[in-house]
């Protein structure tokens, strides 16, 4: 069965990055529909970080309050070395990134930001259970094939499906993502276990012997919990995934050379999940025709700055800004100028991701947390090409 909606901009992905958009776009005077693959919201995943800069954007589609609820707001961003345990660097988050940004750092369950996206979008516009198989543009529109047997043809259309995303082949063909050699163990930790343990409301991140090699520990569930992300050099395991379950004595095995303080936080943890890390490079664009892509379709990036939600966030916002009143005819021209106000901020957070160096001792937070996704100026049109 074959459901048209010409005039409607389809997502295919409901994940961050796809609600995110579904719910600006709507805001922006169009007709939306999200197509998602899972059958349903499942609570998988676990701790999300979101800088001032993304908790902005969301504050403006009117999620923020509701992310608030559960979420845990840092005291401070700590940089620590991972053998002296040296502070390297302190910046104040909490009240002082909200004066100075507008809005605090947020570390908050995948699931429930997921929640606080879906409760401002209707139900009845995310159809779940829509694997998107192959997807076929024309000048007027864009038709998907879903693994169910079922088709759709939409207006325009918004590959938010993440690093594997199959808008992105259809529109720029096959190529997989880049294992980098990298694995990262996902841990969360009652936070009365940790007693002794300083600065367990801040995010601290305790730098390793090389950049690939870190902790990074903040408080989640408003601080009942703290959630630990560490990563380290291990090009045996492959395995990319939200769900599989790590070794504890090897998690502790790894940082062995870690501070006591960094070690007494993994000999709390019971269990742990473990996934390989993959990356792409910058693309040099990723709009053509009435597609378009955003958040980890157009550019996934390594965790090392936190932003791979907040940047989805902020293309969602800067997408719609974009599209706001803007006719069927003229859509591919409004996506080619998202891009642009885009790509050169997303590719720079890109490589900077990989460089895994920002903030290890001190330097400049602002680039990253001062961006106003609701205020940057949009790209201008495009000059009409002359003969
Ligand atoms: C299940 C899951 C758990 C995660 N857990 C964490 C976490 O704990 N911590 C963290 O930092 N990051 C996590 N992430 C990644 C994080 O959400 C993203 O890096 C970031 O938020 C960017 O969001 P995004 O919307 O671009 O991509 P994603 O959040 O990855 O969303 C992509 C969405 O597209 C859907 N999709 C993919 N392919 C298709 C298709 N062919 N047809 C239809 N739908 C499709 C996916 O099911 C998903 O809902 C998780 C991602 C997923 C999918």
């Amino acid at each position: 069965m074959k459901q048209t909606h010409a005039s409607t901009i389809g997502i295919v992905g409901a994940g961050i990055g796809g609600l995110a958009a579904a719910i600006a776009l709507t805001r922006a005077g169009h007709d939306v529909i999200v197509f998602e693959q899972a059958k349903q919201f499942a609570r998988v995943g676990a701790d999300i970080n979101l800088t001032p800069n993304a908790v902005r954007a969301l504050d403006g589609l009117g999620a923020g309050d509701a992310a608030r609820v559960t979420a845990a707001r840092p005291t401070h961003r700590i940089s620590r070395s991972y053998d002296t345990g040296e502070e390297t660097s302190r910046l104040e988050m909490a009240d002082t990134a909200e004066r100075q940004y507008g809005a605090p750092q947020l570390t908050i369950h995948r699931a429930d930001l997921l929640a606080a996206l879906t409760d401002m979008f209707p139900a009845e516009r995310v159809l779940l259970g829509k694997r998107a198989t192959s997807i076929t543009p024309d000048d007027d529109g864009v038709s998907i094939a879903f693994e169910d047997g079922t088709s759709a043809r939409v207006g325009a259309l918004i590959g938010a499906d993440g690093i594997h995303s199959v808008v992105r082949t259809a529109m720029f063909g096959a190529e997989s993502p880049r294992f980098t050699g990298i694995v990262a163990y996902r841990a969360v930790v009652p936070a009365d276990r940790l007693q002794g343990v300083p600065n367990l409301g801040a995010f601290t991140k305790w730098w390793g012997p090389n950049p690939q090699s870190q902790i990074v520990t903040f408080p989640l569930n408003r601080g009942r919990d703290i959630f630990i992300f560490a990563t380290t050099p291990q090009d045996t395991w492959h395995l990319e995934s939200w769900t599989a379950p790590g070794s504890v004595d090897e998690l502790r095995e790894q940082y062995v050379a870690y501070h006591p303080e960094a070690r007494a936080l993994l000999d709390a943890c019971d269990t742990v999940l473990k996934t390989a890390l993959y990356e792409r490079d910058p693309m040099p664009a990723w709009t053509a025709g009435r597609m378009s892509l955003l958040g980890d379709a157009a550019h996934p990036m390594l965790p090392f700055m936190a932003q791979g939600a907040g940047m989805a966030i902020e293309d969602a916002v800067v997408l719609a800004r974009h599209l706001e009143g803007v006719p069927a005819a003229d859509i591919p021209a409004a996506l080619r100028r998202y891009e642009r106000a885009r790509i050169e901020r997303t590719s720079q957070i890109q490589l900077g991701s990989r460089g895994n160096n920002w903030l290890r001792e001190g330097g400049n937070a602002d680039w990253v947390y001062g961006y106003d996704a609701w205020a940057v100026p949009l790209a201008a049109a495009e000059e009409p090409v002359t003969a």
